[in-house]
């Protein structure tokens, strides 16, 4: 395994042994080689890689790097620049997987019950794409998720572009069980005032994160931006039932046109990702 100390001298190790694989923290791409799905022909390990381990100030962003393990994003001072990254990060596992598994790693793996990916989809942020000979390219995190743009072989994941939005912001998950687990729902919920907006992502139920925009339009709407942004509370459940319908709609009528009524099943995860909105908006607002 090379472990190069720059994402330059990264590319390059990859560039070299084109069926050369990257690892950051080990914890996806591990658990595949030990179950046998993957045998990678060499590693090239972005652990050493100190430039993509913090973050820095951009205009109005933060600059991620792709590096900052879930453990370093839970911290109080990450939490405070970006809270719902923060608190998806608290969410990701149990601790050993947070301490080694990376912002990174999350992204490049896309599985759907990645805890970041939805509150990337709603903040709308921006990968770095690092390639060979130093070059640079941007891909909203959203098309890299929908496959509309896909990373090269030879190309990493160096930084992904957030807005600071000096606003609340919330992530909720969904377990099948108590304690850590993976997510079966999850909301990320983000205000931008000065946009007078609601931006809002789903994750987990589907191979993506689901942005239901009518939802988000609508109850951006009934927002009091210049005064106290409560909503009552029927205006709370409305959204979370408008959000829920717009990611598992209704199923079409039969031949017949007598409704045909969702299995038990989509009905409980519909009633999840309902709560979850609502309980995510009352949390931004109050
Ligand atoms: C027991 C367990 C529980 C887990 N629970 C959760 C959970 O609750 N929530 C959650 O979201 N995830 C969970 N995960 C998944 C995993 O921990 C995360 O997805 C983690 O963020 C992956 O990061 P990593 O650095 O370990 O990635 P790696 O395993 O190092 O890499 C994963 C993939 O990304 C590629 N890659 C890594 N870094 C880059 C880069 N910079 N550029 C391009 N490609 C790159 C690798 O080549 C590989 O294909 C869990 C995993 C385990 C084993």
């Amino acid at each position: 395994m090379s472990l190069p100390a720059t994402l330059d001298e990264a590319v390059a190790a990859l560039a070299a042994v084109p069926a050369a694989v990257p690892v950051a923290g080990g914890t996806d791409l591990m658990s595949s080689v030990n179950a046998g799905l993957l045998r990678p022909a060499a590693l090239v390990g972005l652990g050493r890689i100190s430039e993509i381990r913090g973050w820095q100030y951009q205009d109005g962003h933060a600059l991620l790097g792709a590096g900052l393990t879930h453990a370093r994003m839970g911290r109080p001072d990450f939490a405070a620049l970006i809270p719902a990254l923060a608190a998806a990060a608290r969410a990701a596992g149990p601790p050993q997987i947070r301490n080694a598994g990376t912002l990174g790693g999350n992204i490049a793996s896309a599985a759907p019950a990645g805890d970041s990916l939805p509150v990337l989809a709603a903040l709308e942020a921006v990968l770095i794409i690092v390639g060979p000979g130093g070059s640079r390219r941007e891909v909203p995190v959203s098309h890299l998720l929908a496959g509309m743009e896909m990373l090269n072989p030879g190309e990493l994941i160096g930084f992904v572009r957030v807005p600071l939005l000096h606003a609340p912001q919330v992530f909720l998950k969904a377990t099948g069980r108590t304690g850590p687990g993976r997510a079966i729902a999850s909301v990320a919920l983000v205000l931008d005032p000065a946009r007078r907006g609601v931006r809002c992502a789903v994750g987990a139920i589907a191979p993506m994160p689901l942005r239901p925009l009518e939802a988000e339009q609508w109850v951006a709407g009934l927002i009091d931006w210049d005064g106290e942004r409560g909503l009552v509370p029927e205006a709370l459940t409305a959204f979370g039932e408008y959000v829920a319908a717009a990611c598992i709609p209704d199923q079409p009528p039969a031949e017949d046109g007598s409704e045909r009524p969702h299995p038990p099943a989509v009905l409980h995860l519909r009633r999840t990702v309902a709560a979850l909105a609502r309980r995510a908006l009352g949390r931004a607002l109050s």
